[in-house]
């Protein structure tokens, strides 16, 4: 989705998961909100686990937003059963306050379903920290997004990643966006080192879960994506200084441009006509930034 980039509005930084005292996170919800606010973040959903052994919660962090900072109302939703038979973990951000809670006979599938249908931003949660495949993927059938990347999974248990599972969605023709989180609990170093850039108009909760919705965000660990100009099959991307800026694709299709710091790449899409491809820029330091993904004709 690179018209994100020259759409109307500014990018605003947030976090869309993240757990307080509500569920098993270690702060309360004010103080999250505080920690998110002073780092320069402009928004924030606490995304506690709605569960029966935390009685339900949804979160309400209304009363912590300021004219420079906004919260979504959100929660980590639970339903039986992924394919290895674990509960599963679906992110709904901008849900109301009044969402039935959930119950017996309603699986991961169903859940997502009355989410989206409330209104809610859904994404598929950390996927290889607890083994999503393929078939997971697909029976999601309503998600906006996939978590591409998951601070809390790559400071805790080494497995942060969800790009295998967006891909191949991706492929099987899902129209799927990707985004990057904290998943911050407060228990260890587990806050900002993943969050999503949107581009909106106002820093409005309403806009920027339509945004969401319409894909107009990217993610990040650090790098900028400064510009992304595209006429005809020929792309110009700017960006902050990286050691490589990649278009990838289906399969192993992929175009790189590489050096000490480059600023700017240069491609022809051609190579990816009647396919998809992204744009990812990885840092000198390694940490990456994941535009969404192009449909080419
Ligand atoms: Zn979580």
């Amino acid at each position: 989705m690179f018209e994100t980039f020259s759409a109307p509005g500014r990018f605003y930084k947030g976090n869309l998961h993240t757990h307080s005292t509500r569920s098993d996170g270690r702060l309360d919800p004010e103080e999250v909100c505080r920690l998110y606010r002073e780092r320069g973040y402009d928004f924030l959903c606490l995304s506690d686990h709605f569960l029966e052994a935390y009685k339900f919660p949804l979160t309400d962090t209304r009363a912590y937003r300021t004219e420079a900072f906004t919260t979504l109302i959100g929660a980590e939703l639970h339903a039986p059963a992924t394919h290895l038979g674990e509960l599963w973990h679906i992110l709904a951000v901008g849900l109301p306050l009044d969402f039935a809670t959930t119950s017996e006979g309603e699986d991961g599938s169903a859940l997502a379903r009355r989410a989206a249908a409330a209104g809610a931003f859904v994404g598929i949660a950390h996927p290889q920290w607890y083994g999503l495949d393929a078939s997971d993927g697909l029976a999601l059938d309503v998600a906006h997004a996939v978590e591409i990347y998951n601070h809390t999974c790559e400071m805790l248990s080494a497995r942060p990643d969800g790009v295998t599972l967006f891909d191949h969605l991706l492929t099987e023709g899902r129209q799927l966006t990707g985004f990057a989180s904290d998943d911050a609990h407060f228990h260890a170093d587990d806050a900002f080192g993943g969050w999503v850039h949107v581009k909106s108009e106002t820093l409005d909760p309403e806009a920027l879960l339509l945004a969401l919705k319409a894909g107009h965000y990217y993610a990040s660990q650090g790098p900028e994506i400064l510009s992304v100009e595209r006429d005809g099959d020929k792309l110009l991307v700017t960006c902050s200084p990286a050691r490589s800026i990649v278009l990838a694709g289906r399969g192993s299709k992929s175009k790189v441009m590489h050096g000490d710091g480059i600023a700017e790449a240069r491609f022809d899409l051609s190579a990816f006509a009647g396919f998809w491809c992204r744009l990812v820029v990885t840092g000198l330091d390694g940490k990456r930034a994941w535009a969404q993904p192009e449909r080419h004709a």
